[in-house]
């Protein structure tokens, strides 16, 4: 049976590195970087190990152009869907305020998810009807600023959240705006299912107090990372039936459909369940994601125009104004994380084991069902490529960062680059046994400038009363 396993393993394995071989991810370009004459990776004009240097490690590196090539790249998409159309950033993806910041100087509204984010999008003084409010954890508290601030849309997650908005909007004498998830599968958590009656149900209750509360989107957030737009096509279509139920039953024309997140990147991917399994099971990473099978964000977002317009057309509807919620495709590539090799162990049987300072337990948990490509930081000639375990600085085994990675034989010092940070990086982190990393950002000019502070011992008990 073992031998069997072993077999099994040293297949997939192989196959593995064939594929990382084969794969043509491994190009600085994709991410607007380069190695220098040095052999020395570096981001405008900045050696990656000099910013290492200065600022610690392990560190998280914003990357400012290529954050907002990507986030004007969806922006002028989104404008060429007409006037109202909008594309408001997911804080959850990456809720730093310096990078928040950015995105919304440049037009780009919040869509937020919990009462911290919308207090956080007050504070950066997002114009209210660019910040629309989801989620399935609404306190009072929230809907009563959300209400008073007069935002876009607070989409309505649940039935009875109907009446909850609406002794608000009582309380504060002022009209709410709404809208509403949808939910189209029977294994999802979130939203108004339309098989079940619950969103039409919701609509009955809706109308019944439009003193209080209008109507004014439909949305729905169905996929993850998707390399076409082919699932937001296929959803924005049952939505908009939807609409048309709700015209012909009720009257009510919808102004918004807001499509929700789930753009991908070029340079990531999700694993597929098997690959998931299989990385768990042998320790196969899977198959890098071919950038170049990618659609162009501008294709990405008119498809789904076309399709919203050609729906409406065929059910007599007015054209809604689109909304997307993109979280990863803005900042995913502008970010990345460095880490510094700790030492190195080789086994017997040939395995090596690489202890990094990050880390899927602190720092790179998306790592656990992505892939993301790993760089060394210089290009040391005659150096093997070999596989290699990048493990975290936590004592439990299970903190690993990727397993059999295909990397120049790697030794206590060296730097690696590991890319498409910007995408729950930070939001899933945490400070288990090490205060979270610092996060700088670099400009065009070659200019650094730190967004946030390194954690430090203090900060890890300022809530501990006992010191205090
Ligand atoms: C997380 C989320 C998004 C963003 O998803 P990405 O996959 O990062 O684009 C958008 N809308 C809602 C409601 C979300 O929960």
């Amino acid at each position: 049976m073992r031998s069997i396993f072993n077999i099994l393993k040293t297949f997939m394995i192989n196959r593995s590195l064939k594929c990382q071989n084969a794969s043509n991810l491994y190009d600085l370009y994709y991410w607007g970087m380069s190695y220098d004459s040095n052999n020395k990776m570096s981001v405008a004009g900045l050696q990656v190990q000099d910013l290492l240097k200065q600022y610690g490690s392990p560190l998280l590196v914003v990357n400012k152009e290529r954050l907002v090539e990507d986030a004007l790249s969806v922006q002028n998409a989104i404008n060429r869907c007409g006037r109202s159309s909008k594309v408001t950033y997911s804080y959850k993806t990456n809720c730093i305020p310096g990078i928040l910041k950015e995105l919304h100087d440049l037009g780009i509204g919040a869509e937020v998810i919990s009462p911290y984010e919308l207090w956080l999008a007050e504070q950066l003084e997002v114009p209210s009807d660019n910040i629309i409010y989801n989620g399935v954890n609404k306190t009072e508290e929230s809907l009563f600023r959300a209400i008073d601030m007069d935002i876009l849309s607070i989409n309505i997650d649940s039935l009875s959240e109907v009446e909850t908005i609406v002794s608000v909007a009582k309380r504060l004498e002022k009209k709410a705006r709404v809208g509403m998830r949808l939910a189209f599968s029977q294994s999802t958590q979130f939203g108004l299912g339309i098989d079940t009656g619950e969103a039409m149900e919701a609509f009955f209750r809706i109308m019944k107090y439009r003193e209080w509360i209008e109507m004014v989107m439909l949305h729905f957030s169905v996929t993850s990372n998707s390399r076409d737009s082919s699932t937001h096509c296929h959803y924005a279509q049952k939505a908009l039936e939807f609409a048309k139920a709700v015209k012909d039953k009720i009257g009510l024309t919808i102004c918004y459909l807001d499509v929700g997140g789930g753009i991908g990147v070029p340079t990531s991917k999700n694993m597929s369940s098997l690959e998931y399994g299989l990385y768990r099971l042998f320790g196969c990473l899977p198959k890098p994601p071919d950038p170049n099978d990618f659609e162009n964000i501008g294709t990405f977002i008119s498809r789904i125009q076309s399709t919203v317009e050609s729906t409406c057309k065929r059910l007599h509807l007015d054209v809604p104004s689109l909304i997307v919620e993109p979280g990863r495709f803005v900042t995913s590539r502008g970010e990345f994380l460095l880490s510094t090799v700790q030492s190195v162990k080789k086994k017997t049987n040939g395995a090596r084991f690489v202890i990094t300072d990050a880390g899927r337990l602190s720092i790179t948990y998306p790592m656990d069902f992505e892939y993301h490509a790993i760089f060394t930081a210089q290009i040391k000639n005659g150096r093997q490529m070999v596989p290699q375990n990048l493990m975290g600085r936590i004592c439990t085994s299970a903190d690993w960062m990727a397993k059999n990675v295909l990397l120049p034989e790697l030794e206590e010092g060296d730097v690696l680059a590991t890319m498409d940070a910007g995408a729950y990086f930070s939001s899933y982190s945490s400070n288990f046994s090490f205060g979270r990393p610092a996060i700088v950002m670099v400009n065009s000019a070659g200019a650094a400038k730190v967004l946030r502070e390194a954690e430090n011992f203090e900060h890890l008990v300022a809530m501990d009363t006992l010191f205090k």
